[in-house]
């Protein structure tokens, strides 16, 4: 799945946003357009530096309120990474991730494997699970090729 899916359109950016009390504003949409980009999963910190070329007074702390702002209005989810950095991400339904140990690249995986996981994790008596998280990790394709 893309993030073609109209909810990436600028005028149904700014209908949400509004709809939450939030504003369009031009750091709030350079934010957007990045996580749109092609870097997927990307951190607060190279959003960050990424919009930085394009408006180079912005600071961390702005671009981690636009962030906050795009995640309350459910336009962006912020992704558990096991090495603790704060990524965001633009697909907000159901799914996991696998992460190079090398570069930190994150892919989506689909949660096809869930129904097995349920069965083989066994679960403490009397915890009712809810869900799994599950982060597949390793090497990426471009770091294998170095
Ligand atoms: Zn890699
Ligand atoms: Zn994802």
């Amino acid at each position: 799945m893309t993030n073609e899916d109209g909810i990436g359109r600028p005028a149904m950016l700014r209908e949400r946003l509004g709809s939450v009390g939030g504003h369009m504003t031009r750091r709030r949409a350079a934010v957007y357009r990045f996580l749109r980009g092609a870097w997927p999963h990307p951190t607060a910190e190279e959003i960050y530096l990424g919009v930085k070329e394009e408006l180079p007074r912005i600071s961390l702390a702005t671009v981690y309120k636009n962030l906050e702002a795009l995640v309350n209005c459910g336009l962006a989810v912020k992704v558990p990474a096991g090495d603790g950095a704060a990524r965001y991400d633009l697909r907000t339904d159901h799914h996991y991730h696998s992460r190079c140990l090398q570069c930190g690249t994150m892919i989506d995986l689909e949660p096809a494997a869930e129904e097995i996981l349920r069965n083989m994790v066994k679960a403490p008596s009397g915890f009712e699970v809810s869900h799994y998280r599950v982060e597949v990790l390793g090497c990426c394709e471009e770091c294998g090729k170095r």
